[in-house]
């Protein structure tokens, strides 16, 4: 199988994990098939390669759903003192209760760290976009929290949630925040409660991910947003592209999409017609140079089009990708105005019809 940058990386997190004997927590159960959660099916192919999932990543041939299949490590394998441990970490305020715990190893471990420390400025800008401003905030798996001290920071009433004692202790006592360790249960919070909830490289651990996002739901306030990242599949990170790689690719589109414009004014016989050029619309007619390109394969001279005879919401619509939209609203309004002038003159003209024969009724 493949092996990218990501899952090199993600192996030399393994091998220091590795090294630090961090796995001994772990308790590995015999290899178990796990159903698809979206159709049910256990009917897989594989897909890529994890070093650090804990088992296989297939593909579901039925919907093309990627999970972990079949699991073989499924859950920490504590003793007795670790679980009590686990316990006093649960509702401890002394950061000291972490030292020597398993989770700090992982936090220590600079690989993976460096992997969840990041910038999280374009979440927080989308979500506040989409919220329309800030409100209450739930950090869904909220691990260190990473995420949920930068939403506090952008002014979020934000709450976590995180199940690993560890971690969520040292949120709240090395970061000060409001995160709790438990899951999402039915009554940790009112209905409707949050504007927002964010779940960033969660759901892909979760058991019955769809039964967490029917919870969820329940807190999530109508019209509030949820955000979920999910790595992606191979442990690709986001990539930036150049412009000028960018151009190679779309260049070659536009070229054939106007040749094509072109080839169809041609056989329908307009182009001697078209004396004062081509007007391009619509969202893609806005990438930088289309226009310059597009009258150098049409020979003619070609300009941009917006949208016209709109009032309201003008600074919103008043933008070529919106051509289409107006256009047919503008359309559909004309037909219904021109509706209400067949109709108004059917009815004058009956009236007038029915007028008459009184008259003659009247007369005769
Ligand atoms: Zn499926």
């Amino acid at each position: 199988m493949a092996t990218s940058v990501g899952s090199a990386r993600a192996a030399r997190t393994r091998r220091k994990l590795d090294e630090q004997d961090y796995w001994r927590h772990w308790r590995a159960v015999e290899p178990e098939a796990v159903a698809c959660c979206v159709c049910g099916s256990t009917d897989t192919e594989p897909f890529t390669d994890a070093p650090m999932a804990p088992g296989d990543v297939v593909r579901c041939t039925t919907c093309s759903m990627v999970f972990v299949s079949p699991v073989t490590v499924r859950g920490l394998d504590l003793s007795p003192e670790q679980e009590a441990e686990a316990e006093r970490l649960r509702t401890s305020s002394d950061l000291k209760d972490l030292d020597g715990c398993w989770e700090m190893q992982f936090l220590a471990c600079e690989e993976a760290r460096s992997a969840s420390d990041r910038d999280y400025r374009d979440v927080l800008e989308r979500v506040r976009e989409y919220v329309g401003g800030r409100g209450r905030m739930l950090d869904f798996g909220a691990g260190w929290g990473q995420f949920t001290a930068a939403a506090a920071a952008d002014g979020w009433d934000v709450v976590g949630i995180e199940p690993t004692p560890g971690r969520a202790l040292y949120a709240r006592e090395a970061r000060g925040l409001d995160v709790r360790t438990t899951t999402l249960t039915d009554d940790l919070f009112p209905a409707e409660h949050f504007d927002a909830v964010v779940s960033l490289q969660v759901f892909e651990h979760l058991d019955d991910p769809a039964a967490e996002l029917d919870r969820i739901i329940d807190v999530l306030r109508p019209g509030g947003i949820l955000a979920i990242e999910v790595p992606s599949v191979g442990g690709r990170p986001a990539r930036s592209m150049s412009r000028h790689t960018l151009a190679e690719v779309v260049e070659p589109r536009y070229q054939e999409l106007f040749e094509l414009v072109l080839e169809e004014i041609r056989s329908s016989g307009l182009e001697e017609q078209i004396a004062a050029g081509i007007v391009l619309t619509g969202g893609t007619a806005k990438m930088e140079g289309a226009i310059e390109f597009a009258e150098d394969v049409f020979q003619m001279p070609v300009r941009l089009g917006y949208p016209i005879g709109i009032t309201g919401l003008r600074e919103y619509v008043q933008d070529p990708a919106y051509a289409s939209v107006v256009g047919l609203l503008i359309y559909g309004k004309d037909m219904r105005t021109q509706q209400k002038k067949a109709v108004a003159a059917r009815e004058s003209v009956g009236g007038m019809v029915k007028r008459l024969t009184s008259w003659f009724k009247g007369e005769f």
